[in-house]
């Protein structure tokens, strides 16, 4: 299935797979452009102290529409019938930490904004927005110490004063941890300090760990797009052995990126720069072994549809999974993105952005509020710093 950008595409896409469905696209993103705004503007920035947050009339009454209490899959049923287009409208969810009939309806937010808002790519790859934030945050007079894990924190008095790491100490005024939540808790922060046991870390929903290879090739594979969704297989099977029954896949769904299809900058010319990644359950084993079976399984899927031996014009391959996260991030059970969104996961029963032990210790990222994915991180460290200020200046 090709997926064009434009709406009107897409309206003629759902037409051809299942006639008269336009108009319950239409109806369907209507319905996702409110949750949109109201998400945007109501609840991602709210720090999730407490319930009191959400005390206020307009936000419970929103609620309802925002379709926090029935499912995802629910919900596409009754507007679709076509297995190809419900899975095309549930694979952002597989992301989120539970199967579609798990995930309520309010994430239909993601695909308002995929479809509406569009899918943009910084030329030059993602690591370009990083060097852009590290460029404005030195012109606004931010110093950066890289390479230099905190191996431990002294507090005081209830506030954070220094901070280790393997070469240095720090004095400290405030504290803004953006590691896993987990990891500095748990293994830098003295026992005294921890807000959490082991017993409620256990009982945390992950979301999906995956098995990431990085590939270079030594020529062009002319009938890939930037993004490719290889959903040739059951969907609903993956998600179990996601979520329900972790287990490396029986037939794993799988995505590749090409980013050397839009943006000449990042492969040699004639060649390409593939990205392949199989969404996999965190804490699961992972070996050598495992890795390099399912490189074929999926490298033989791709082939296929390509039509092209691409396995022999590999000059790069560098493959990355549960345990890098772990070594690399000290990502909580190998975790690739954080903190599963479901209803018992959501705002204020996330691990809490302000620690009730430290006084000068706040958390942002990931595994707090508002939660997982680039952006929700990215609010998350706003938020926290702002409530880090008014902490510290109160
Ligand atoms: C393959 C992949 C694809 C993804 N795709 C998407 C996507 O399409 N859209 C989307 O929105 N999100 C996506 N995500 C998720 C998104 O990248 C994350 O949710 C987000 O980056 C998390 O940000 P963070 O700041 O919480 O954590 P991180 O980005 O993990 O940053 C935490 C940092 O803390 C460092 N650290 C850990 N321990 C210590 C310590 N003791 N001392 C000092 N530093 C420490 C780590 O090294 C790391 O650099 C994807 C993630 C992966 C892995």
């Amino acid at each position: 299935m090709e997926v064009p950008a434009s709406l009107e595409g897409l309206h003629a896409l759902f037409e051809s797979y299942e006639p008269g469905s336009s108009q319950n696209l239409k109806r369907f993103l209507e319905e996702a452009a409110y949750k949109y705004e109201v998400g945007m503007k109501e609840f991602v920035h709210k720090p999730g102290h407490s319930i009191l947050e959400f005390a206020d009339l307009r936000v419970l009454r929103s609620l309802f529409r925002l379709q926090m209490f029935n499912s995802m899959a629910g919900y596409l049923r009754r507007l679709f019938k076509n297995e190809h287009l419900l899975q095309l409208l549930e694979f952002p969810v597989l992301f989120l930490g539970a199967t579609p009939e798990k995930t309520p309806a309010l994430y239909s937010l993601m695909n308002y904004a995929d479809i509406r808002l569009g899918t943009w790519y910084p030329m030059g790859g993602m690591f370009k927005i990083v060097e852009a934030m590290v460029s404005l945050a030195k012109e606004l007079g931010v110093t950066f110490r890289f390479h230099q894990e905190v191996t431990r924190v002294d507090v005081v008095d209830g506030q954070a004063k220094r901070v280790h790491t393997a070469d240095a100490v720090y004095e400290s005024d405030a504290l803004l941890v953006g590691a896993d939540y987990h990891h500095f808790e748990q293994e830098v922060l003295a026992p005294a300090f921890r807000q959490y046991n082991k017993a409620y870390w256990d009982k945390r929903v992950m979301a999906p760990s995956s098995l990431l290879f990085y590939l270079g090739v030594n020529k062009r594979v002319p009938k890939l797009r930037h993004h490719n969704l290889f959903f040739d297989e059951d969907f609903h099977q993956h998600a179990v052995e996601i979520y329900e029954q972790p287990q490396w896949p029986s037939k794993p769904l799988f995505y590749v990126s090409a980013p050397s299809v839009t943006d000449s900058s990042v492969a040699p010319e004639g060649m390409e720069n593939l990205f392949l990644l199989i969404p996999l359950a965190p804490g699961l084993e992972d070996t050598d072994a495992l890795r390099e079976k399912y490189y074929h399984i999926i490298m033989e899927r791709l082939e296929q549809y390509t039509g092209e031996n691409i396995r022999d014009y590999v000059v790069y391959k560098r493959s990355y999974a549960q345990n890098d996260f772990i070594r690399d991030y000290h990502a909580f059970k190998g975790n690739a993105y954080g903190l599963a969104n479901t209803l018992l996961q959501t705002a204020f029963l996330k691990p809490k952005m302000r620690s009730k032990k430290v006084r000068n210790l706040f958390y942002a990222g990931q595994l707090t509020t508002p939660g997982p994915g680039v952006p929700p991180s990215l609010i998350s460290g706003q938020v926290a710093a702002n409530e880090l200020a008014r902490a510290i200046l109160s």
